[in-house]
């Protein structure tokens, strides 16, 4: 499953003076996407692009802004954290002896020997990984016992991948991205269930879409509020 398909950000949609329809999407990603009638030349659509291109250039730059606020992460007390779609306050506490991650009253405490980022970083990695495998095993399990063609839980593992939330390979082994365990249950399950259905059907057809919306009827949701959160979720 790929999260770069993401959610519809800012959305702009008028009728031109000549009765033309347009529309133009600015996505999280940066894409720029203009929608135009079949019969619009590509010199008519740049017209309608450079119309608002004020408009557009500003919600890049809001873009920008939101992509270098998260990439400058310093790993110091008061940054948010998130786990299982809930924001935590990251408290950093030195120590001479003792080294743990805790969770406390909204807190998620690393007391540590070395508090560089790059320590505390690998630290909350490490931390990240151990509660998405409790948690996963969990949900792979209940998320199973739903589908009938899963007669026992398959065989899966946890791998940091740049561009997946996880992938199904075709011998039938579930890989899970441990940044999931930092999204709500029903992302978690919906990616999972993603995955079980391609034990079934190894594409994404409409069969496999079926199956997936029997499973689980409100999966677009699911699916929007992780592509939404993508960049809270990934660059930590
Ligand atoms: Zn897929």
């Amino acid at each position: 499953m790929q999260y770069g398909e993401r959610k519809l950000k800012f959305y702009w949609h008028a009728r031109e003076a000549d009765g033309h329809e347009a529309r133009i999407h600015v996505y999280p990603n940066g894409l720029v996407e203009v929608e135009t009638p079949q019969d619009t030349t590509l010199a008519e659509a740049k017209e309608v692009l450079l119309k608002r291109a004020r408009w557009v250039s500003r919600h890049l730059d809001d873009i920008e802004a939101r992509r270098a606020s998260v990439l400058e992460r310093q790993y110091v007390s008061g940054e948010t954290l998130f786990y299982l779609g809930r924001r935590y306050m990251l408290k950093v506490i030195p120590s001479s002896a003792e080294e743990n991650v805790k969770m406390l009253r909204g807190q998620i405490r690393v007391t540590t020997r070395d508090n560089s980022p790059a320590a505390i970083k690998r630290r909350l990695a490490r931390w990240y990984r151990y509660r998405g495998g409790e948690i996963f095993a969990r949900r792979l399990l209940a998320v199973s016992q739903r589908l009938p063609w899963v007669d026992e839980p398959p065989v899966w593992s946890i791998r940091a991948m740049q561009t997946q939330w996880g992938s199904c390979s075709p011998a039938g082994r579930i890989i899970l991205n441990p940044d999931l365990v930092k999204a709500p249950i029903r992302c978690i399950d919906y990616v999972i269930l993603h995955e079980l259905c391609h034990l079934r059907e190894h594409n994404h057809s409409s069969r496999f879409y079926r199956l997936l919306k029997r499973a689980m009827p409100e999966w677009q949701e699911a699916k929007m509020t992780l592509d939404g959160m993508s960049e809270s979720y990934l660059n930590d």
